[in-house]
């Protein structure tokens, strides 16, 4: 507050005030207080000259002594008695007395011999004094040769005048006097100053602390500290103004909070967005991006990338063309863009919005990544022209045999039952391609949940395995069924797990020549139910492991047609696992055979393998 300047001013124009009111004050009460003075001495001196008048009278009326006679140039003379007496009235009032006659001649004074005066018919108050009621003077004495206040009163008798009295007081003992009331009142005066320069700091504190809080508070509110309040409310404007400053910080308080919610909901929902969300400003320097858009873009952490441009960043020149059109049109610019990762190549629908705010501008991309719908929609294509052209090789073969048959080879005894045959096994083979891809899209195309409950896997395993025996597919195979844990009931479908392990134990039987062995393994592995159908055929190279679930995808397309394979079984395989909620792995190897391995949620407390 002693820095406040509002302070220093305030209580520097009080103590101004202070300072001139007293002085004014005490030099007014010095003038009156003199002017009192003085009146009350002359009326003091004028009252002892008049009470001195009758014993004047008396003096002046007797009249002087005729002059011895031997002594006849002396004159006439004045009774001793008489200036003894003045001297002695004198020194009891400590007054100087003078007693004149009416040509101005001293006849006594108190302290001078009359003898030695001269004639004080001139002096001011003596000629005052026979003209008004008595006469004044303030004067310097060359009798007494100090500056004196002189009262003179005429003694009349029947109207003549006798002659004067005057009494006197040396102006010195007046100026002693008024010291001392000047000493008196400087001494008031500077009690009464220091008492209000006291006073005033108090109130001037008073009056200035609301007004340095309630600024205190203001700027502390300025730079940010919103849970600063003024304290201490008063009654009046400055509690007022205390008040409605810590109306307006609770308001801005909540408008920040308000505020702050808002930014970190949007800012939660922004970095939860599938879509990558990226600004920079004007000259191409990140601003924001969210995790997306860094898996995305292939972006660093932000501790190295805030402030950089985005192209020393990551090299996407489908990016920075889609942001200079949007500049140059001030509007939305839409693209594919591909960018390309280390392991895969990512396809995305870039837009990229122009903004501007009052002190920034620039540009917002959206990315989404579109990587999984282009190769859907590929995928769909190439199932189109792959159903076209599996439907159509059959056709083809069928109408070539019907063709040949009419033209005349039905009468080919020889050979017309073994086209009729040819014929036949077409029409077997797109029987069984229609069945499975009716299959298919009944699987996925189905709304209904598989009803899941608790299935028993030997029992489908001996199942499909008896189908098989009965058809004599296992021929010159050896088929052993391991069940490890004793009977496992693994959460299923039953009718989908028999088709999952027909297709796969088909597979086994296909793809593995005369004299090799399948096993089918059933064990429980942690809370899960696995099957595993391993064969010692042909095995399947890496590369065609990763494809062998896609719709038509044959590693020896010839065998399996020559099989009568419609390369949808291990679609169908993986689609069933997916409604199932269970997982299918592969691990083959070139001329050692394949192994299938299908994992089902294990039935609930169906664990037999433990204890
Ligand atoms: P297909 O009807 O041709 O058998 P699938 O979808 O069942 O169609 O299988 C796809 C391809 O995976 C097959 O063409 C075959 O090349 C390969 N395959 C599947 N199972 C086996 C297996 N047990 N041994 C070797 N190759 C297999």
């Amino acid at each position: 507050m002693l820095q406040s300047r509002f302070f220093w001013r305030l209580y520097l124009t009080f103590a101004i005030l202070v300072l001139i009111a007293t002085a004014g004050t005490g030099f007014l009460v010095h003038q009156q207080l003199q002017a009192v003075l003085y009146r009350d001495l002359e009326l003091q001196l004028l009252n002892l000259a008049h009470a001195l008048s009758p014993f004047a009278q008396d003096i002046y009326v007797k009249g002087p002594s005729a002059a011895p006679n031997n002594r006849p140039e002396l004159g006439h003379e004045w009774p001793r008695h008489v200036q003894e007496r003045v001297v002695e009235i004198g020194r009891e009032t400590d007054t100087r007395i003078s007693l004149m006659a009416p040509d101005g001649e001293v006849i006594a004074d108190s302290q001078s011999d009359p003898a030695t005066m001269e004639n004080h018919r001139n002096r001011p108050e003596i000629v005052a004094a026979l003209i008004h009621p008595y006469g004044l003077s303030k004067r310097f004495s060359e009798t007494v040769h100090e500056r004196m206040l002189y009262v003179a009163l005429a003694v009349r008798k029947d109207a003549r005048i006798l002659g004067t009295v005057r009494t006197a007081i040396p102006l010195t003992r007046v100026g002693v006097m008024l010291r001392d009331l000047r000493a008196t009142i400087s001494w008031g005066a500077a009690f009464s100053v220091v008492l209000a320069m006291g006073v005033g700091l108090l109130v001037a504190r008073r009056i200035t602390a609301p007004i340095a809080e309630i600024t205190n508070v203001a700027e502390a509110l300025s730079f940010g500290a919103y849970n600063r309040r003024v304290e201490s409310p008063r009654a009046d404007e400055f509690g007022m103004l205390g008040a409605t400053i810590n109306r307006l910080a609770d308001e801005l308080t909540k408008r920040i909070s308000t505020l702050a919610q808002q930014r970190a909901q949007l800012s939660a929902m922004i970095a939860g967005l599938q879509a990558g969300v990226i600004a920079v400003d004007d000259h191409d320097h990140l601003i924001f991006r969210n995790e997306t858009a860094s898996e995305l873009l292939g972006l660093l952490p932000d501790a190295e990338t805030s402030g950089r441009r985005l192209t020393e960043l990551a090299a996407i020149p489908g990016i920075n063309e889609l942001m200079t059109k949007a500049r140059a049109v001030n509007s939305a610019a839409n693209g594919e863009v591909t960018v390309q990762h280390e392991d895969a190549a990512v396809v995305l629908d870039a837009r990229a919005t122009p903004f501007a705010t009052a002190d920034e501008r620039g540009i917002v991309v959206v990315l989404y990544d579109i990587t999984n719908l282009r190769r859907l929609e590929k995928v769909r294509t190439d199932f189109v022209a792959n159903v076209s052209h599996e439907l159509k090789t059959p056709l083809t073969a069928i109408a070539g045999f019907v063709d040949t048959l009419a033209d005349g080879a039905i009468h080919d005894d020889r050979n017309n039952m073994r086209f009729l045959a040819k014929v036949e096994q077409q029409v077997l083979r797109l029987d069984a391609m229609v069945t499975d891809l009716l299959s298919l899209a009944r699987i996925e195309s189905a709304d209904e949940p598989f009803l899941l409950e608790p299935v028993d896997w030997l029992a489908v395993v001996n199942n499909v395995v008896e189908h098989y025996r009965d058809q004599g597919y296992l021929q010159g195979l050896s088929l052993a069924i391991e069940d490890r844990n004793h009977q496992i009931h693994a959460l299923g479908e039953s009718e989908a797990m028999r088709q999952v392990l027909d297709n796969l134990l088909g597979n086994a039987i296909k793809y593995t020549p005369e004299g090799g062995s399948i096993t089918v393994q059933i064990f429980s592995r942690g809370e899960k139910a696995v099957l595993e159908v391993q064969d010692s055929g042909s095995g399947i190279t890496a590369a065609d492991q990763e494809r062998i679930f896609e719709r038509f995808f044959r590693a020896d397309k010839a065998r399996s047609r020559g099989t009568g394979g419609t390369g949808l079984g291990l679609s169908i395989v993986k689609h069933l696992m997916q409604r199932l909620h269970g997982d299918i792995e592969v691990e083959s190897e070139i001329g050692r055979g394949s192994l299938f391995r299908v994992i089902l949620p294990l039935a609930n407390g169906t664990d037999t393998s433990k204890p």
